[in-house]
């Protein structure tokens, strides 16, 4: 992984003994703060090491982003449309590195980073296209006034992403902060820090974009991220991560009276009745909850099951997620790869261990899988992991796992399905699975949850805001709705 990961890095001329990690005012920089090395998750072995930015790094960017703010609102509307279509087309031919790149570092499979880098295109499209197409309203006041409203961005813009999805969520926070008219200065987290640099380095050149209008810091939260959320000149905070550090960056916001966006984390409800197509429940319950490992912050993690489906739905269940692929991230056939880091692989584990002492049964899983390669050994490897004999007040039903691991609770009725699935601090996603239409809408619009799907799990769209309620965060992400976070209203009046 060392060796491909070093002919990556040469190819954007990244030096890897001493890499540049930060994308400051138009240049790679390297840090200068404390050393952060990177573990490959395949194999618990050292893979890169880079210095921390810091707050002098912050500082740069953030200026260099004020100025490129000025120069990029000079441009018309129309004219940012076409830059950032272009900016667009600047990711074209670079695909297979980004994604060799991302599945390297973030231990995802590749097959996946491919997808995500390509939704990165598609999300700046779709917020070129919005460019030219946020106009302001006139509001007919009962005086002698016109009073029209502008929708005028924030500036610069403060953007913290975790590690799950790295490229994705820079481009899903990115793209709307540009097409907004603002300057975006992103901290990814430290754990996955390449591709967003090289994002923002092929997207600058790509738009001919202002030099600084995306700045790239990367860094320690209580270093680097503290510094972007203290720092005077950012007037807005966006936060992709945990609740707990949600809670920080929204307290930090408010010391300086700076609004934010919190994208946080979930415990979300799949709920199957018996009249569901069962094929299709099962498909979606697995892909639901195993795909990305389970590090997904809409992981379908609680299956709850009407009774009468018990047991044959689970051991249908438990023989599909036995048949995933769990293998190397660079393998093309593997759809399920090991978690991203020792920390979140100890936690898991520890999280597992608790719900067997509450009582929970394990039906499978709960080990590394058996046919892993000789070099994987010590990698982060668990097996798709079920549980049965969970009740709602066990740790396990409460708690964001962010792996493998499903949780199989059951219900009688509707009602007593909608109380368990709303029975959570969080509420980002849920589902609903029924034949019968009536039913399905009728639980869907009582779940407490951004995002509901019927009959489907996990599919969205930039077109489509998303976001949560609870400790699931707020604020909108993705869609119009996303693109108005970025934006403020200006309400003028003129004497007529
Ligand atoms: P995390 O909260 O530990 O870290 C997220 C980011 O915050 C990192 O970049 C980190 O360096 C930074 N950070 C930490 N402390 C900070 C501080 N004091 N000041 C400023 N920045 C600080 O989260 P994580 O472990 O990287 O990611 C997993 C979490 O993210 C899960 O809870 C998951 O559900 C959530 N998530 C949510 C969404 C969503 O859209 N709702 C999407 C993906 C992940």
């Amino acid at each position: 992984a060392r060796d491909a990961l070093v002919l990556l890095l040469d190819a954007y001329g990244i030096d890897p003994s001493d890499p540049a990690t930060n994308w400051i005012a138009g240049n790679l920089v390297a840090g200068k703060g404390e050393t952060i090395t990177l573990l490959d998750p395949v194999t618990d072995l050292p893979l890169l090491t880079y210095r921390d930015a810091g707050a002098a790094c912050v500082s740069e960017a953030v200026s260099a982003a004020t100025t490129a703010q000025s120069e990029w609102m000079a441009l018309s509307a129309s004219e940012r449309g076409r830059r950032l279509q272009a900016a667009a087309r600047g990711l074209a031919g670079h695909e297979d590195e980004l994604s060799r790149l991302e599945s390297l570092i973030a231990g995802k499979p590749v097959s996946d980073c491919r997808g995500e880098v390509a939704k990165v295109r598609e999300m700046f499209e779709y917020y070129a296209g919005w460019c030219d197409k946020q106009h302001g309203e006139v509001i007919d006041v009962p005086t002698t006034h016109l009073n029209y409203v502008q929708r005028i961005p924030y500036g610069v813009v403060g953007q913290i992403t975790p590690w799950n999805a790295p490229i994705f969520t820079c481009g899903w926070q990115l793209a709307p902060a540009l097409a907004a008219g603002n300057a975006a200065v992103l901290k990814p987290s430290e754990l996955t820090p390449l591709t967003s640099v090289l994002l923002a380095m092929l997207l600058e050149h790509g738009g001919q974009l202002p030099a600084g209008l995306i700045g790239i810091v990367n860094g320690l939260g209580h270093t680097t991220g503290q510094a972007l959320t203290a720092h005077d000149d950012i007037a807005k905070l966006v936060f992709v991560g945990s609740p707990e550090t949600g809670q920080r960056i929204a307290e930090a916001g408010a010391r300086r009276l700076v609004p934010s966006v919190l994208e946080l984390g979930g415990k979300s409800a799949n709920i199957v009745f018996d009249d569901a197509a069962l094929d299709d429940a099962i498909g979606g319950a697995q892909a639901a909850i195993f795909a990305g490992a389970g590090q997904s912050c809409v992981a379908g993690s609680r299956l709850l099951l009407q009774e009468s489906l018990l047991p044959e739905f689970t051991t249908r269940l438990a023989r599909a997620a036995e048949a995933i692929p769990v293998g190397l991230p660079s393998d093309d056939a593997t759809r399920m790869g090991p978690l991203q880091n020792a920390a979140q692989y100890r936690r898991v584990h520890e999280l597992i261990d608790e719900a067997l002492a509450q009582g929970a049964t394990l039906l499978t899983g709960g080990k590394p899988p058996g046919d892993l390669p000789a070099e994987a050994a010590e990698g982060y490897f668990l097996a798709p992991t079920i549980l049965t004999d969970v009740t709602p007040e066990m740790t396990i039903a409460n708690e964001e796992v962010f792996g493998p691991v499903l949780v199989v609770m059951s219900f009688r009725d509707e009602q007593e399905a909608v109380a368990l699935a709303n029975a959570t601090r969080f509420g980002l996603a849920g589902a609903v699975w029924s034949r019968d239409t009536a039913r399905a809408l009728r639980i869907a619009h009582q779940l407490r949850a951004g995002t509901v799907w019927v009959n489907s799990y996990k599919t969205i769209n930039v077109m489509s805001p998303f976001g949560g309620l609870g400790e699931s965060g707020y604020g909108r992400s993705s869609g119009l709705d996303g693109l108005r976070e970025y934006t403020l209203p200006r309400s003028v009046w003129v004497e007529t």
